[in-house]
């Protein structure tokens, strides 16, 4: 792991949140955090075999290479409106709930830049106009193997986040250059850097949207789900940002696997509760 310290590039750092430190992996991306999680699994694991519909009654689900596969419990991570959507017997106001469910999608580019990085700060916000991104993060600083082995001293690589309302229709291209023009104009990238690479990836579930209908929704449609020993767990399994973190959702994974093992209470997840039902607890 390599470690990155946020909290060094900012003078007051009592007031940062949990993540002003964390690790990183030293190659191979965020994606490597897990592929070495994965490769300590033993066992029937199958990938790139989606689920197409489960059969909630005969506790059967079909994948899409046609395989019908039993099951006793199911942990679903999917989006929950997706898994209401392909479960056989979901109710009208199980399926109607499904439908209040909000999210928003993000065009995430990647940039590489032959200069390296002249900024010591790890992301960045930008609430405003002055970039068409929400977030920057300076990739080159999380660890050096970010940028080509061949010499990473004279590269850095700078990650672009924007949010879109579901279902937007982009040009990609011009959002290329968009972020690259931005990134400049901000004095993260220096004036002249060449640019030796854009890409850009669509993440159509990106946010789940805290909306006043969700826990109402929510409260709807889990307990039906649990009632037939389906657990929707993770970021969009639950459908709450408030614990949508990588954090959250490894923790959520060991926790529903511990309590249909071992019988042990959920640390993070709860059983949603519209706001009507809580105000009535409250006496608000
Ligand atoms: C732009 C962006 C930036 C983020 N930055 C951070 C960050 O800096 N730090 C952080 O902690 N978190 C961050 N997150 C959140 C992080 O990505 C999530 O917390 C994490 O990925 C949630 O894990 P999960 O297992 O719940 O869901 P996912 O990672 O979405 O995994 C769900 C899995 O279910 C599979 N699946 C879905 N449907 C089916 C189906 N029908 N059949 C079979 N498989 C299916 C998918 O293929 C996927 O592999 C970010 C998220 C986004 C979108």
């Amino acid at each position: 792991m390599y470690w990155v310290a946020a909290k060094r590039c900012w003078p007051s750092t009592s007031r940062w949140g949990p993540n002003a430190q964390f690790a990183f992996p030293a190659s191979g991306g965020t994606g490597a955090i897990w592929k070495r999680l994965a490769s300590r699994l033993r066992g029937d694991v199958r990938t790139g075999q989606a689920v197409l519909r489960i059969d909630e009654a005969a506790k059967t689900l079909l994948t899409s290479d046609g395989s019908i596969l039993s099951y006793g419990s199911l942990v679903a991570t999917g989006a929950l409106d997706q898994l209401v959507a392909m479960t056989a017997g979901a109710p009208a106001h199980v399926r109607q709930a499904a439908t209040a469910l909000k999210h928003t999608t993000v065009a995430m580019v990647g940039l590489g830049y032959k200069s390296p990085t002249t900024d010591r700060r790890s992301w960045l916000y930008f609430p405003g106009r002055e970039a068409p991104f929400y977030r920057a993060t300076n990739f080159s600083r999380y660890a050096p193997a970010n940028v080509p082995r061949s010499d990473p001293s004279r590269y850095s690589a700078w990650m672009t986040e924007t949010s879109l309302p579901a279902g937007t229709l982009l040009d990609e291209a011009a959002l290329v250059e968009e972020c690259d023009t931005a990134l400049r104009r901000c004095g993260l990238v220096p004036d002249g850097a060449q640019r030796v690479s854009g890409h850009l990836e669509l993440i159509p579930y990106a946010y789940p949207v805290p909306t006043t209908g969700r826990d109402t929704a929510l409260a709807r449609i889990q307990p039906w789900l649990e009632s037939h020993e389906i657990y929707s767990r993770g970021r969009f399994g639950t459908w709450r940002y408030e614990i949508g973190n990588m954090d959250h959702a490894v923790t959520m994974g060991q926790d529903i696997a511990r309590r249909l093992v071992h019988g042990t209470a959920e640390r993070i997840y709860t059983v949603p509760r519209p706001a009507a039902a809580r105000e009535a607890v409250h006496g608000r």
